[in-house]
């Protein structure tokens, strides 16, 4: 080893310029962790393929710049020079290095770090006043023919460079080592990544403009890092994350400090930071340090809905004046990427012809406008461009960016919905050919079979239990099946025991491998309106993994022994097992044979009579036994979950309202939940008792009570009293005030949570389309193994790997659920574009108003399950008026909110508008070129809707249905429109392309509804799809009607807002 000393000059955070020496060594032996590596290098980990044709390696420049274009999955063979990897760490920041290592550590990168510098024979130490770039750039040249040589040659390598003089002086030196400049490179090796190219451009012409900035100060500086950690330190400053309000994204932004850096003690709420000068220059979703003002400068935040994005002056109401400052510096920046429309081109003209700096409007209505160098701002007009943004300094009133891709025109459909993917940050590429590589064969010509060894090492069910699934209708992924039969009777009398077989997907996709950490990325299945991207290959969820019938299956078994009687849990038994499943029922069919109707089971009807009726008594005993297992675990007060409730009006031939019926729409859907709920709670005690401080469990957070005042306020003065204090108290609240109601009432309400009996839960019984399943079965895994003796095979994850795998889970979770509701409402907006309120008699429907604001009110419309908000007072200061007919007037009035109503007056008279009350509203949608467009609602008249006669009505949640046929003629007229344009052969290659990121054309709305349950995200159309039968009747309400009704807006409160996460328990 070499000892030397290395001249550094580094830039301290302040911006001075600092001299260091450091003592440096110099190794003989440094790993060039590549494959085809001659001389035996220790290489460790991560290695390069071979099969590349060539390696390349960015100088310090390109890796400082160009990072983004080193990221596309196309380009492999990448080596960082330490070099290169120090150059971005100095000059860009800890985040950008971050993003490097996090490419450097990401397998599915194929890019590696060669330690250049500490390499003896390849390092090059600084010349006497040479620049520091000049030296960077000798340095990496210098490693480049180091590592061609060390591979003796066998490998041609590319260093690619921004300097010009470097390509000059390099490039004829030595033979197999290439110089080029970034944009030759690409030109010439990849020159179907056009994509590349473009970002290239993209990101050179914002490099050359930034030099020409103006110098006049927009901002206050930011302090420096110090100064900010000391000032947070005293509580001098706050920390926490900025959070823009989307209606009013130019004046109000809230920063919710993190707890424990809060040490003033008088704040008990977020602080609200007013103004763009005030933000300075903090962008949504930053991680800001706020300092407060004086409190007579303190103001209060606005309730009013805001109609549409103008100003309303004087209109608006403010609550109490609270926390109020502004942002003095930057923690963190959390930019990501950002969908833009660029402006109309009146705006752009004025602007010189090569290159134009334009100000992009992004889709995210928090975000401010981005200013982007671009020489297509002409042709891009009305199309959706993704940008990142590069820097925000106090000199320029915008932030700047960068295009890197385009998505297509606006108002597209692919366009839309890609838009809604880039927005949530959801990234759903084809699966590549390597991470295919890892997946079984199964196809036709070689149909998958078990492997003879892995069954010897599986209890196998084949011959003694009777498995089958329950699933919606049509369902293409079976991941859980179930089986229940007769044990022989133990010293205690009569057992019974209860199987659930879930899909054993960790046995083809091991820890760490590609397919492995796509899941990851993933961490959950997503689905959209009228798609869905899946979390694994095909061919595992549709496939291996899917416990379809008449086929042998790896599963992952939960068994109880029960008492027959008692139904205790005598013992319970967890494995890997191999398993047939029988049957493969729906919903409905199963809930017919346990009702004992007349019912065609598909696996039974080519058997003889004889043994067809045998098979159907077998199949519906066990069925009849599993029902009879749950319910009677119901009413032993094993109560379940708060989600059990739902409402059914019971009508007679007049088509009155007979009675409200709290219940299931069939118990046997319940009686499958129910099972799979115990199963989560059994595997969450097993590996608790196991792995005390790895348990992922899952969390459902205590209500939030702020969500509550309302509705407890509207119940008060109803006469009711509710306490919302915890699931429990609210159920028994909601049952005494159910106890004094009429004795006559037929019905008996229950009320399920899920923390009174199951203290503990987890994520185990949908692997295939979740990923905290998978980390479960992993766990549960090890557990079996460890009681079995052996040790686990590997380290377990740590905590703090843990933790930060539930995190981000948790974050694509709620990307999932928010992706889900915004496509929802694009297909929406996309069924009203095209229909002209005022004559088609489909943009006129009858809503439920469930909540009164200051200025209106929001509403749900049953036959689209949309939700939306009301108002009832406009910018003119007119307010709506009843007249005698029932139709509705803008009239010059006033308007009183009050606890349960909302009236206006006017010189006509006064007109109310009552909670829960049924209205006529008019839809129609709002456009707008940069944002989604939205709906609007209006009202027509203050009474139930007049439905057309052909209308049926029926029981049934029509919110569903309607939604689905909503969904289904939006598709059709985009597959209609994309036909119209390739005919034109004017097709746009890029939606094409697009097109194929579709993994799955038909919608299957019903699994859709259940995954929507799963994700504990369900809109009111299931519930109030139920009172749709009621609106002719509203008048028939009673308190218990509106009782339910509360209970069921709570209940879709609570899905809406709380959701669920993940918490590592034990901490
Ligand atoms: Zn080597």
């Amino acid at each position: 080893m070499i000892k030397t000393e290395k001249v550094l000059h580094l830039k301290s955070s302040r911006g001075r310029k600092v001299r260091v020496v450091r003592e440096h060594y110099l190794r003989e032996h440094v790993p060039c962790y590549s494959s085809l590596c001659q001389a035996q290098c220790a290489n460790e980990g991560k290695v390069l393929s071979g099969e590349v044709t060539h390696y390349v390696m960015p100088d310090a420049g390109v890796a400082r710049d160009f990072m983004e274009i080193l990221e596309f999955r196309e380009i492999q063979g990448i080596v960082f020079t330490q070099t290169a990897c120090q150059a971005v760490q100095h000059s860009r920041g800890r985040r950008q290095y971050n993003r490097l290592r996090s490419l450097l550590k990401d397998p599915r990168h194929h890019c590696i770090l060669f330690a250049n510098e500490f390499q003896e024979y390849s390092y090059c130490p600084r010349e006497k006043g040479e620049p520091q770039d000049k030296w960077q750039t000798r340095c990496v040249y210098h490693a480049a023919v180091w590592y061609h040589d060390h591979l003796a040659g066998l490998k041609p390598v590319v260093m690619i460079t921004e300097d010009q003089t470097a390509v000059a002086e390099y490039s004829s030196l030595n033979c197999g080592v290439y110089v080029l400049c970034t944009q030759e490179y690409l030109q010439t090796f990849w020159p179907e990544l056009q994509a590349a190219l473009e970002l290239y451009c993209s990101i050179a012409q914002s490099l050359q403009e930034k030099g020409s900035e103006g110098t006049e100060r927009e901002y206050t500086e930011h302090l420096p890092a110090e100064i900010l950690e000391a000032g947070i330190k005293s509580g001098r400053y706050i920390q926490g994350t900025l959070n823009v309000n989307k209606h009013r994204a130019q004046h109000e932004a809230f920063v919710r400090f993190e707890g424990s850096s809060n040490k003033s003690s008088e704040l008990n709420s977020d602080v609200l930071v007013c103004g763009g000068k005030n933000r300075n220059r903090a962008v949504h979703g930053d991680m800001v340090a706020v300092e407060l003002l004086p409190k007579g400068e303190w103001r209060g935040r606005t309730t009013a809905l805001t109609e549409g994005q103008g100003e309303e002056k004087g209109d608006e109401t403010q609550s109490q004046p609270m926390a109020t400052g502004r942002v003095v510096g930057i923690l963190q920046r959390n930019w990501r990427d950002y969908v833009v429309t660029f402006p109309p081109k009146e705006e752009t003209q004025s602007q010189s012809r090569n290159s134009q700096r334009i100000l992009a409007t992004p889709w995210d209505q928090r975000i401010p406008k981005i200013r982007i160098s671009t020489q297509q701002a002409d042709k891009l007009q009305d199309h959706r461009v993704i940008v990142r943004l590069d820097s925000w300094d106090s000199t320029s009133l915008y932030p700047n960016g960068h295009s890197v891709r385009v998505l297509g025109r606006a108002g597209e459909l692919e366009t839309e919905v890609q838009t809604i993917l880039i927005e949530n940050c959801i990234h759903v590429p084809p699966f590549s050919e390597a991470q295919l590589g890892e997946m079984p064969v199964s196809s036709p010509e070689s149909p998958w079979s078990v492997d003879p060894a892995e069954v010897i090492t599986r209890r196998d069910l084949r011959q003694t239990h009777l498995v089958f699934s329950v699933d919606p209708r049509g369902c293409e992924d079976v991941d859980d099946t179930l089986s229940i039969r007769s044990l022989p009777p133990g010293p205690r009398g009569e057992r019974l025991e209860l199987g659930v077989h879930i899909a054993d997907v960790t046995h083809f996709v091991k820890e760490g491998s590609l397919t492995d950490l796509e899941a990851r990325a993933r961490a959950t299945t997503y689905y959209l309106a009228d798609r869905r991207y899946d979390m694994l290959p095909a061919v595992l969820s549709a496939d291996l993994c899917s416990l379809l019938g008449g086929v042998d299956r790896y599963a992952m078994s939960v068994m109880w022994d029960l008492d027959a009687q008692t139904l205790a849990v005598n013992k319970v038994w967890y494995g890997r097992t191999l398993i047939q499943s029988s049957y493969q029922l729906y919903y409905e069919l199963a809930q017919a044979l346990l009702n004992g109707e007349e019912a065609e089971v598909p696996e039974l009807a080519r058997l003889p009579p004889e043994e067809r009726d045998a098979k159907l008594a077998q199949l519906t005993q066990a069925l009849e036994t599993l029902t009879h297992v749950l319910r009677a675990q119901r009413d032993k007060g094993g109560a379940l979950e708060l989600e059990g409730v739902e409402v059914r009006a019971q009508l007679d031939e007049d088509r009155n309202i007979t009675a409200l019926v709290p219940r299931q729409p069939l118990e046997v859907h319940e009686t499958v939940a129910e099972c799979m709920i115990y199963a989560n709670h059994w595997v969450a005690r097993k590996i608790q008792e196991s792995f005390p401080q790895q348990a992922l469990l899952r969390h459902h957070p205590p209500p939030r009570q702020e969500f509550f005042n309302q509705l407890q306020d509207s119940a008060r003065a109803r006469g009711f009293t509710i306490d919302t204090r915890s699931n429990k108290a609210l159920a028994d609240s909601l049952d005494r005030a159910v106890a004094p109601g009429p004795s006559a009432c037929p019905v008996r309400a229950q009320y399920y949570h899920s923390g009174l009996a199951l203290d503990r839960y987890t994520h185990f019984t949908s692997p295939i389309r979740r990923y905290a399943d998978m980390i479960v079965h992993r766990l549960l895994t090890a557990a079996i193994a460890m009681e079995k003796g052996a040790g686990p095979a590997k380290a377990l994850a740590s905590n703090k790997e843990l933790e930060e795998v539930a995190q981000q889970i948790n974050n694509k979770n709620r990307a999932a659920q928010h992706a889900q509701k915004v496509s929802t409402e694009l297909f929406q907006c996309l069924y009203f574009r095209d229909k002209d309120p005022e004559t088609d008699e489909r943009c006129v429907a009858d809503a439920v108003i469930y909540t009164i604001r200051a200025n209106g009110m929001l509403v749900f419309i049953p036959q689209y399950g949309l939700k939306g908000a009301v108002y009832l007072k406009n910018r003119e200061g007119q307010v709506v008026s009843e007249r005698q007919d029932g139709g509705c007037d803008w009239q010059t009035g006033s308007l009183q909110r009050y606890l349960d109503h909302i009236t206006t007056t006017t010189a006509v008279g006064t007109s109310t508008f009552n909670l829960f009350q049924h209205i006529t509203v008019r839809i129609s949608v709002q456009p707008s070129r940069c944002h989604s467009d939205t709906i609007r609602l209006e009202v027509v008249s203050n009474r139930p809707h007049q439905a057309p006669e052909t209308q049926v009505q029926t029981t049934q949640p029509q919110g569903a249905r309607g939604r689905s046929q909503l969904v289904q003629e939006v598709v059709r007229q985009a597959e209609a429109s994309q036909q119209a344009e390739e005919k034109r052969g004017r097709a746009s290659k890029l939606s094409t392309e697009e097109r194929e990121f579709r993994q799955s054309k038909c919608p299957n709305l019903y699994s859709l509804l259940e995954e929507v349950r799963e994700l504990a995200l369900l809109d009111l159309a299931a519930y109030c799809g139920a009172f749709h039968g009621l609106n002719q009747h509203a008048d028939r309400l009673s308190g218990l009607t509106i009782l339910l009704y509360i209970l069921g807006v709570i209940t879709m409160v609570t899905r809406l807002y709380l959701g669920t996460s993940l918490v590592l328990f034990g901490k």
